[in-house]
């Protein structure tokens, strides 16, 4: 587990954040109440984070804070009082934040800050800058972030970039730049992705009032006049990957059913009806199934909802683990789900693999606390190798094959 290091000489205060965090988020948190002790933790290990107050008694000029720089670790600082001498030395320090020990809601403050820092290890955030030294700067104020970061220098990378890396969450972008601008980098970039795909941010030293307006105008998240501040930078980068990630917790849950984290059935009719289109362009062959538990009801009857729930979470993870990932599984509700079994070779191919979904089925034991056996279940399966129909008339067919499996004993396959 990633490990932070408070060091703080009120003991009160040190452990109360010591205990935030561990009830809080996943981390494992040391505590040194002095340099003393803080030195021998930073000697022994490299932190994810280093807590860190600026006085201790062993130490009061902050040497704590250079010295677990020195040591390459990230650092945020706890401070008494931030006043306007303290807060202009405390940036020129490569440190991450500060914190006002005193503010009602500091440690909420720091509990964001760490939850950020650890999130933003999941996005890349890339750097165009013809200016090397520039590029370097803010390529060490992302890492410091915890970003993973790529730089480039001319737009036309840029773009290159961004259509062969697909995780990039943020560019920041400088205006001025040889060939391609950082405007013209905006307007060709939103051909590839859009505003809650990708956030961009540009900077420019460039004093005509117009450019920032152009700027959002052309789709930029957000515009900063150079120079700026390491604290403003910060903020603007993480507000923006807030933006990204809250639009995309937004998406994913209008997609997804919540029990299983499946797509849902509205996310399975807007891709689907795009497949069925390519692939009568291109004649590829598909099945679709429809795959449903059987006498479902009596397994809640018999040993309650919540058995029901683990048992379609079980055969929800169990089809995302048997049917290969450019297939489409959706749960279209209850304990029906639908699986559309992409470029077949034939009818032969995609029975075999849906008579072998079915088996295995047979054999699962879903443990649970009613029954000390746990609980075994079987499926029926419809399926239609309609091309010719329309989507719905060919979900309508496998909806009518699945009814026949049902009426013939269940626990079987049927199809035309
Ligand atoms: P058949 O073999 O003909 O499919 O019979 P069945 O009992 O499986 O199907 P039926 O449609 O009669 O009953 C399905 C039951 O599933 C009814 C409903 O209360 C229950 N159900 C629907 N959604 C959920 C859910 O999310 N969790 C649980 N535990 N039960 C659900
Ligand atoms: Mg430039
Ligand atoms: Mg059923």
């Amino acid at each position: 587990m990633k490990k932070i290091l408070i060091v703080e000489d009120n003991k009160t205060l040190a452990k109360l954040i010591a205990k935030k965090i561990t009830s809080e988020l996943n981390f494992e948190v040391e505590v040194a109440f002095n340099f003393k002790e803080a030195k021998l933790f930073l000697k022994t290990y490299k932190y994810f984070l280093v807590l860190s107050d600026l006085n201790l008694p062993d130490a009061p000029n902050g040497e704590i804070v250079d010295y677990a720089l020195k040591k390459d670790n990230r650092v945020i600082v706890l401070t008494g009082s931030v006043d306007k001498k303290l807060r202009a030395a405390l940036v020129k320090k490569e440190i991450v934040d500060y914190v006002s020990k005193s503010g009602a809601n500091s440690i909420d403050y720091i509990l964001q800050t760490i939850e950020r820092l650890d999130k933003n290890q999941n996005h890349t955030v890339m750097v165009v800058d013809d200016s090397m030294i520039f590029r370097k700067q803010l390529q060490n104020m992302l890492e410091n972030l915890c970003f993973k970061v790529v730089s480039v220098a001319h737009g036309e990378e840029a773009l290159n970039m961004l259509q062969t890396n697909n995780d990039i969450s943020l560019m920041v972008v400088d205006y001025l730049m040889p060939v391609m601008n950082g405007l013209e980098l905006t307007i060709e970039s939103r051909k590839i992705k859009n505003k809650y795909e990708l956030a961009i941010m540009a900077f420019s030293s460039n004093e005509e009032d117009e450019i920032t307006a152009l700027f959002l105008k052309q789709g930029a998240n957000d515009y900063i006049t150079k120079p700026f501040s390491k604290e403003e930078f910060s903020c603007r980068v993480n507000n923006n990957i807030d933006h990204i990630e809250n639009v995309k917790t937004i998406q994913e849950s209008a997609n997804k059913d919540f029990l299983t984290g499946l797509y849902n059935r509205r996310y399975f009719f807007n891709d689907m009806e795009k497949y069925f289109m390519d692939s009568s362009a291109t004649n590829e062959k598909f099945a679709i199934a429809m795959i449903d538990i059987d006498s479902f009801k009596l397994i809640n009857d018999e040993f309650g909802h919540e058995t029901g729930d683990k048992v379609i979470i079980n055969l929800a993870d169990y089809l995302r683990e048997s049917i290969t990932h450019k297939n489409i599984i959706a749960r279209f509700g209850g304990e029906e789900f639908c699986v559309v079994l992409k470029d077949i070779k034939d009818k032969d191919q995609a029975i075999d693999i849906l008579e072998n979904v079915r088996k295995e089925i047979e054999d699962i034991i879903v443990q649970c606390d009613k029954t000390k056996n746990g609980v075994t279940y079987t499926v029926s399966i419809g399926v239609s190798f309609k091309h010719d129909f329309t989507l719905d008339d060919s979900i309508h067919e496998a909806d009518m094959m699945l009814y026949d499996a049902k009426q013939n004993g269940k626990n079987q396959i049927v199809y035309h």
